[in-house]
């Protein structure tokens, strides 16, 4: 038969040629024998709840040990959400009105899942995959089916690939990741780009088509090629094409191999001017990966994070151990930028009790609920300054969502405060503390040459202020046209922070994902930003765009950036330029002689 080619979007890069697994998830009618026999549904209900609340927090337990503290969370929650009353009494009022216990669970979950998903808020969607998840784990559990996982390297083929399936699949037999749903922060895609594999999501038609595909191979394998950088997906590619991906596979692993080679020297453009790469962090957990991409420390830990998945707010002791856990891991030499809690907006915390908002993108965000009360940033900021005494360093700190003077004003307040709190109390403080805001409010990049005389430095938070520049709502996949953090508006707008930042004499960082997009990393350089903040995966890249071009070529590319109509102007012409510098390291590293750079400090 006819190769089957269809496109979605790139989520995760790499390249590969394999069999296709097809994950579905549990179909409440398989083993309905089994389950009829238990006779009471709604204890049937109940222990399966609890068998499945078992295996995930066994589950949790070892990814934990795995050294992936992130994942445990996800499967905690989970074990939580299969216990939960709300669930599981629909569920059994299902079965008590004769559904049958499977489609009666699998009907009650879905039901909390499409309550979720309507939310429109990321993290409550990715929450519904969640509950949608735990309700097939009971399902599987009720009827006695197994969860069907791949026997070799395969690639992954789905609507959506949950967590709690992903860490099941033996190392080794995911190759990639093609999905008919999800978006670009599905989890499916962050392990993706941990594992150095493709993902693809959106790729509209995909069932249906593997299913057709499936039915013309027979019982033999299906295969498929996809490529994570173009989006592309191909079911059943001839030999040739079959042949044209692998050679694509391993034109990518030498351009991983050369880019991994550039770690051992600091982050610099062609002709050598330096360019501090540093990583973004969630938790504690993620300083290694970032310490083996070789950031230079962090530029931004979101420390959100900590108060995520859990019933009460972290105490200021808590608090200090994972700061300290940071600060202590990247050491004097590698500054550790803490950005204070940014609660609120795509980010609730429902234990915090605030009004709910029509608008929470533009309401009480950040900084601002330090106005109602400053408890909050106070522990917050007293846990800072003592992990800084603890691990002897100086902390660097930064508030999000800065908008105003008097937002500046109110976290110095807030800053020396805790200081003077921690001093009159005899307790250890560190000797001082690097103050930095975001700028990521279209009013504080217009307010830069003020902003840039009352704090140290700048990091410039891409995401939010494309959002708010183009007043298109970052979690809105309708508008994903004026998501580009490369519209020459964003940009103009980043120079002109850049200048006032210039003017007062201090730096400027970024830290939204365009800075970990090698197009964007290039375009910022040549504005003048002196410090790009990225994703561990992303800085590799990163590194490799600044080698391949010279500085008055950066600074050409973003005059022109500038002048420029639309986004995709701008990555024409980063591409044309990233191009030639990946030909130029090639030829070298083909050439096996030094780059040019040599003698650079
Ligand atoms: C940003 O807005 O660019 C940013 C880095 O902050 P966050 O994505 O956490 O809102
Ligand atoms: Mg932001």
């Amino acid at each position: 038969m006819n190769a089957i080619r269809l496109e979605g979007t790139a989520a995760a890069p790499g390249v590969a040629v394999g069999a296709v697994w097809r994950y579905a998830p549990g179909d409440p009618g398989a083993g309905a024998e089994a389950e009829t026999a238990s006779g009471d549904p709604a204890a049937a209900i109940r222990s399966a709840a609890d068998e499945a609340a078992r295996q995930l927090e066994a589950l949790a337990e070892r990814v934990r040990d795995l050294g992936r503290p992130d994942d445990a969370g996800i499967f905690e929650a989970q074990a939580l959400m299969a216990g939960d009353p709300m669930l599981l009494d629909e569920a059994i009022r299902r079965a008590e009105e004769g559904e049958r216990p499977a489609a009666a669970v699998q009907g009650a979950a879905a039901e909390a899942a499409a309550m979720l998903a309507g939310l429109e808020d990321e993290l409550l969607a990715a929450r519904a995959a969640d509950v949608r998840d735990v309700g097939a784990r009971i399902v599987r559990i009720l009827t006695g089916t197994a969860l069907d996982l791949p026997e070799g390297p395969s690639i992954a083929v789905a609507d959506d690939l949950p967590p709690s399936v992903t860490a099941e699949i033996p190392p080794g037999f995911l190759l990639g990741v093609a999905l008919a749903g999800g978006s670009r922060t599905a989890h499916a895609v962050i392990l993706a780009r941990g594992l150095g594999i493709p993902a693809i999501v959106g790729v509209e038609g995909l069932l249906g088509a593997a299913d057709a595909a499936q039915e013309e191979v027979g019982g033999a394998d299906l295969v498929a090629a996809m490529d994570g950088e173009s989006g592309e997906v191909v079911l059943d590619p001839g030999p040739t094409e079959a042949e044209e991906f692998r050679a694509r596979a391993v034109d990518l692993a030498g351009r991983r191999a050369r880019a991994a080679s550039l770690r051992d020297r600091p982050a610099a453009t062609r002709d050598g001017e330096r360019v501090v790469l540093v990583a973004n962090i969630g938790s504690p957990g993620d300083a290694p990966r970032a310490l083996e991409a070789r950031a230079e420390g962090v530029g931004l830990f979101r420390t959100e994070f900590l108060f995520m998945k859990r019933q009460t707010p972290p105490t200021e002791a808590e608090q200090v151990a994972a700061y300290r856990e940071v600060l202590e891991a990247f050491g004097p030499e590698r500054p550790v930028v803490i950005r204070l809690a940014d609660i609120g907006g795509d980010k609730a915390i429902p234990y915090l009790g605030l009004p709910a908002e029509a608008n929470p993108f533009l309401g009480v965000r950040a900084i601002r609920l330090a106005y109602g009360s400053r408890d909050l940033l106070r522990t917050q900021l007293r846990a800072i300054w003592r992990a800084g005494a603890l691990a002897a360093v100086t902390p660097h700190v930064m508030a999000p969502m800065v908008a105003t003077v008097a937002d500046v004003e109110l976290l110095r307040s807030l800053r020396d405060e805790a200081r003077d709190g921690l001093l009159a109390e005899g307790a250890p403080c560190a000797a001082g503390m690097v103050t930095g805001i975001m700028i990521e409010i279209p009013s504080a990049a217009i307010l830069a040459p003020e902003l840039a005389l009352l704090i140290d430095f700048f990091s410039i938070g891409t995401n939010d202020l494309t959002q708010y520049l183009l007043a298109a709502d970052r979690g809105n996949a309708a508008l994903g046209a004026l998501q580009d953090a490369l519209h020459p508006a964003v940009l103009r707008t980043i120079a002109g922070v850049v200048r006032g930042a210039d003017a007062a004499g201090i730096p400027v960082a970024v830290c939204g994902e365009l800075a970990g997009d090698p197009a964007g990393a290039a375009v910022l350089v040549g504005l003048g930003v002196d410090e790009l903040s990225a994703d561990a995966g992303s800085l590799d890249g990163v590194r490799e765009a600044l080698a391949g071009a010279t500085r008055p070529e950066l600074d050409a590319l973003a005059a022109a950036a500038v002048a420029a109509g639309d986004a995709e102007t701008v990555r024409g012409l980063a591409g044309q330029l990233l191009a030639r510098g990946l030909e130029r390291l090639a030829a070298e590293a083909g050439a096996g002689r030094p780059r040019a750079a040599a003698g650079r400090g």
